[in-house]
């Protein structure tokens, strides 16, 4: 016995974790779903907005998602557009460690640079 994840209802299971009734209202949503996608091919969307586009409930899509029916879709462009956030921030965070440090560098030298003339000049003027 198992408690379905979508309804809670305990039922026999041996694979997923969704009893018969969740996944007979998963099918037909996922069907809803794939005409949606067909329909609206570049259309960039994620569980939420899909749900409100075919009016059914976030979790049956989220569930859909999770189940890998709708994977190739939505989840794996999803995910990947965090990858690309992530490279798009280290990427950032690395030039600015950089530049930080390019920074500091120049400043040291121009500081020294800057006293070194100021002190010559202090001694140019004086003579
Ligand atoms: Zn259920």
């Amino acid at each position: 016995m198992a408690e379905c994840k979508l309804c809670g209802k305990p039922f026999i299971t041996a694979g997923p974790m969704i009893c018969p009734a969740c996944l007979k209202r998963l099918d037909n949503v996922y069907k809803k779903a794939l005409d949606y996608l067909r329909d609206h091919p570049y259309e960039r969307l994620n569980a939420k907005e899909l749900a409100e586009a075919i009016d059914e409930d976030l979790v049956d899509v989220r569930a859909l998602i999770e189940l890998g029916w709708i994977e190739r879709d939505i989840s794996t462009e999803s995910a990947s557009e965090e990858m690309d956030k992530k490279r798009h921030l280290l990427k950032a965070f690395e030039k600015e460690l950089s530049t930080l440090q390019g920074q500091s560098r120049k400043y040291g030298s121009y500081g020294y640079e800057r006293y070194g003339r100021a002190k010559g000049k202090v001694e140019k003027d004086k003579d």
